[in-house]
Order: C-alpha cells, then sequence, then structure tokens
C-alpha cells in the first residue's frame, strides 16, 4: 500500500479558543463531501479516489516515542501531557476508503492498549459495524461525536451526499450509548431556513439516549467556488448568501458569520427545548462558548473520566473561569497556570495568522498573548458575547476586559 499523507498529526490554528486543538487525520481529503465543508472548500477534500492515506505505523511510533519523550516539539510535548487527540478534524475517520486501508481502525487499535483520551468526529455509519463496535467496547477514554445537520434525509443527500441517511446515524447513537460507549452528538452545522424546527429535531434525538449536543451555525466560506449557494437554491429556492446579508452577517475572517443577536435566537430556542432534559449543551459559536454547560469548548467532553487534560491554556477559558466565578474582570494571567508546552508552533500556522518573524522561534502562548491584546484579531476577547475591552492594562501589560450586560 502506497502512503502518501504525511502530516496526519498537527495542531489547528483555532488553540485560542478550543480544548481539542490536537489534531489527528488518517485522510487526507473526504469523500463524503459535505457542501459546506471548509476542508473541501479550501481545497483540502476531494471526491476522487485522489484521497491521501497516512501510514498508520508512523503515527503509532509517534506517539510511542512522545510517551516516552524521545522526541522533541510541540507534538510530542502533547502526547507526553496526554493531551486529547481530535481524530477527524479536517476528514472523516471512518469514510469509505477505511474499509480498504484500515488506518483508523490500526491507529485506534493502537491508543486503546495505552487508552489514549481520543475524541473522534464522524457522520460515518461505518462504526455501527461489529467490527468497529468491538474496537470501541471498553476503550473508556474515547468520545464518538457523531454531526448531523438536519434529520430530512432528501435535504442530508444534496448537502452531504455520501453521508448515510441521518436515520442511520441516529440509530448508531442508540446502538454506541447501548454499548457503553461514550457518544455525543454535534449539530453542526445548524443551516438557516434548511436545518429541521429546533423542537423537532430536540425531540427526535431526545429517543436516542443522547447525553450532550453541540450546536454552530453554518460559517459561510467568501469563497466564490463555494457550491453551498447552488445546493440551497435547490432545496430553497433562495440564496443563502442574499439570506446572511438580509441577516447582517459580518466577515470574520474567511467566513460570513451570523449576527450574534441572530445566533443567540436560535440558542435560546435550543436552550428552552433542552429545558428538562438530561441533555447538556455545548456552543461550538465561538462568542458563546464560554456559555456551555461543561468547560471544554463545545465538546463537553470534560464530563468523560480520562479527559482532565484537556487543552486550557486559551482565551476562551479565560473567559470561562471569569464567568464561572462571577469575575467582573477577564484576565490573562487567568490562565497562566495551565501552560505545559513550550515548542514552536509557527509551522502549523497559515502564513496569515503567524505572528511576523522573531529572534525565538513562537509558542502557543506567544500567540495567545499577541491575539488577546491585538483588538482586531477575531481571535479576541471582545469578540465574545458580552465582553469588552476594560481599558485597562495589567502589570505585564496584557489588556483587561470585562463583562458587559447581563448575563444569559
Ligand atoms: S464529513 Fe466532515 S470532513 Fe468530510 S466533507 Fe463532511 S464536513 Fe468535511
Amino acid at each position: 500500500m502506497e502512503y502518501t499523507y504525511k502530516n496526519p498529526l498537527s495542531i489547528t490554528s483555532q488553540f485560542s479558543f478550543c480544548g481539542l486543538p490536537f489534531r489527528l487525520d488518517t485522510y487526507a481529503g473526504c469523500a463524503i463531501g459535505c457542501r459546506y465543508c471548509f476542508a473541501r472548500i479550501r481545497g483540502g477534500n476531494i471526491e476522487s479516489k485522489k484521497i491521501k492515506t497516512a501510514n498508520p505505523e508512523s503515527i503509532i511510533t509517534r506517539f510511542k516515542n512522545g510517551i516516552k519523550n524521545e522526541n522533541s516539539g510541540i507534538i510530542s510535548e502533547f502526547i507526553k501531557n496526554r493531551k486529547p487527540v481530535h481524530f477527524g478534524g479536517m476528514s472523516d475517520p471512518f469514510q469509505s476508503i477505511e474499509k480498504t486501508y484500515g488506518s483508523s481502525y490500526k491507529v485506534l487499535e493502537y491508543l486503546k492498549t495505552i487508552d489514549y483520551p481520543v475524541v473522534i468526529s464522524t457522520k460515518s455509519d461505518l462504526i455501527g459495524t461489529d467490527k468497529y463496535l468491538e474496537l470501541f467496547k471498553n476503550y473508556k477514554s474515547l468520545v464518538i461525536q457523531i454531526s448531523i445537520s438536519t434529520l430530512n434525509p432528501t435535504n442530508s443527500k444534496i448537502l452531504e451526499p455520501n453521508s448515510p441517511n441521518p436515520k442511520k446515524l441516529l440509530d448508531c447513537i442508540s446502538l454506541l450509548q447501548q454499548n457503553q460507549i461514550n457518544v455525543t452528538l454535534r449539530w453542526q452545522p445548524y443551516i438557516l431556513e434548511v436545518s429541521d424546527d429546533i423542537n423537532y429535531f430536540v425531540k427526535q434525538i431526545i429517543k436516542t439516549g443522547i447525553k450532550h449536543i453541540g450546536f454552530e451555525h453554518l460559517k459561510l466560506p467568501i469563497e466564490k467556488n463555494s457550491d453551498i449557494e447552488e445546493k440551497f437554491k435547490s432545496i430553497t429556492g433562495k440564496s443563502i448568501y442574499k439570506i446572511y446579508k438580509e441577516k447582517g452577517a459580518i466577515i470574520n475572517g474567511r467566513e460570513y458569520i451570523l449576527p450574534i443577536e441572530e445566533k443567540l435566537k436560535n440558542i435560546n430556542k435550543l436552550k428552552d427545548a433542552l429545558e428538562g432534559t438530561n441533555i447538556s449543551l455545548g456552543l461550538a459559536d465561538n462568542e458563546f462558548q464560554y456559555l456551555s454547560t461543561y468547560s471544554c469548548c463545545c465538546s463537553g467532553v470534560d464530563i468523560f473520566e480520562g479527559f482532565e487534560n484537556w487543552y486550557k491554556p486559551q482565551i476562551s477559558y479565560a473567559i470561562r473561569k471569569s464567568y464561572l466565578n462571577n469575575e467582573s474582570e477577564i484576565r490573562l494571567d487567568s490562565i497562566k497556570d495551565e501552560w505545559d508546552s513550550s515548542g514552536s508552533i509557527d509551522k502549523y500556522m497559515n502564513s496569515k495568522s503567524r505572528i511576523q518573524k522573531q529572534e525565538n522561534p513562537n509558542t502557543m502562548f506567544d500567540y495567545i498573548r499577541t491575539r488577546w491584546n491585538d483588538l482586531n484579531s477575531s481571535f479576541n476577547p471582545s469578540k465574545y458575547y458580552n465582553v469588552e475591552y476594560a481599558n485597562k492594562i495589567d502589570s505585564d501589560g496584557n489588556k483587561i476586559f470585562k463583562f458587559v450586560k447581563e448575563k444569559i
């Protein structure tokens, strides 16, 4: 077999707000072909046979060396510190090519032997087959996140052409639950006028016994080659770009995002629908993340045993801590005790987000501090719901932020 994918382990540039920035992908490219997929739109994911596969043995060796502390570098530091790895950040680990290569199976088979904390993201029903169920069973530090955008099979087929019928995915959730495998649901992306009525959706998922749901609105790519517009039109007869414009969408990086007020309406509807259920809520729209039920961003994996080392030195967690402690100010030094990596991260950043060259390579802390103090950065605390710059600086020269309105 030829293994041509050489970067299966990485740190995502989302680390300033994500509790799971350590990424593993056994395949480059994704044949599920979701029309809204950012990785696909940016040229990373393709629906052809050109999908690249990583060598599972090399991945296993990196983990073995990391654990023995035999390698330097940020990835090894993450492994040594048993930071949970997000498996499937750029492609689905259980897409159809997995049936031929089995790379995801082999890597997980090894990670299970050391009970390494893994969070899988998938929308493949391969996970419900006997072979994979056996693999997942008794893997203590494993959480499987299943993503669904709509329960309507016709719309799903248009938007996610090679994903199974959503009903099958709901059945997988039930099956995993019955086998005591940790599973959560991601309602991502929530697409205006296409995704289901919120009350209806909640009623359906309750039947699966799910305990946690992540929720995020569609981010619309600014690239013209996005075909979400065409597919959205074929479902609704309308232009999604026009709808976003009318709603006052703003540009954030390379995406249009809905304004906070618009998102808040849906979040509040979902909260109401979940009231009285035992389903917790993870808010994946960054501005609201600190208001999730649990602290590890939208994933909520901190409720599961084995995930204590999720990545905490990040901006969302600093805001979350102040929020939970009822503090009026939000300070960078509130997360200073969480720093446990010193390797350079420059090579994982794209040219636009990379910090200008300094004498020494930049660590994750350098990036967080830069984003913290740059009010124009899309990662800056002032971009979060109800947070603003307090016009004050701490003794280290870092900006201090504060909450502004009534908390929701
Ligand atoms: S399954 Fe995930 S990675 Fe694959 S195309 Fe869909 S959204 Fe992208």
